[in-house]
């Protein structure tokens, strides 16, 4: 019988994150996660959902007709059933991407998967959650996302950057939270440290309205 997965939706958007940023993409985000941090702006995806066979998952996404494909949540690495998922897609072709908070081993994903690995901040709500050995465990084309909340936040992540990541030729992403940073005040504490990390957006929040579901 075919495994299953508990899947919240499955929408046709742009990429809003990462250097991958701006390529139309098909997102399967699954449902639940165990953190909870202040800024969530996937809260719905923590319960419910609809259980779904693989199969129609991956039938699912060939109808948008796109080679590039992102697995979010919630937590999808709550799920065993996610690593088959990324096996099948990567069988058939497909680009994948996987975006994970970062408190759950990468060690089974699949080498091709390109994985966004959130480390939480002091003030995400969901401090010391991250889960260390994904550094080493991380390929070089895997890269680290921070989002930022507060000064204190900055100064963490740059600390968190200059003693863990820095030389590992990793893509580093630093974020402003939405609402709660300004993009100007983290573009100007980057400058102002000379960090080598690449300040990011949420492309679909200007695209579509900040709290539209689906995008
Ligand atoms: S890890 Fe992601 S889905 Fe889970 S609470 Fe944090 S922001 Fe929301």
């Amino acid at each position: 019988m075919d495994p299953s997965i508990r899947v919240t939706e499955i929408f046709h958007s742009i990429q809003g994150e990462s250097s991958h940023a701006g390529q139309p993409t098909v997102f399967v985000r699954l449902t639940g996660c165990g953190l909870r941090c202040t800024y969530c702006d996937t809260r719905y995806a923590y319960y419910g959902g609809t259980e779904m066979a693989l199969g129609d998952v991956v039938e699912r996404v060939r109808q948008y007709g796109t080679r590039l494909v992102e697995i979010t949540g919630g937590e999808p690495l709550e799920q065993a059933s996610a690593i088959p998922l990324m096996e099948r897609l990567l069988a058939a072709g497909y680009t994948v991407m996987l975006e994970t908070g970062g408190h759950a081993s990468i060690a089974d994903v699949p080498e091709g998967v390109i994985k966004i690995i959130d480390v939480k901040t002091p003030d995400s709500g969901e401090p010391d959650t991250f889960h260390e050995p994904n550094i080493a465990l991380a390929a070089p084309h895997d890269e680290f996302k921070f989002v930022i909340s507060t000064e204190r936040d900055y100064r963490w992540s740059r600390d968190f950057y200059r003693t863990r990541l820095a030389g590992r030729g990793n893509t580093v992403l630093f974020s402003p939270s939405h609402g709660n940073l300004s993009n100007r005040q983290l573009s100007e504490w980057i400058l102002a440290d000379r960090l080598p990390v690449r300040f990011q957006l949420q492309l679909h929040k200007y695209i579509w309205k900040p709290d539209v579901r689906g995008v």
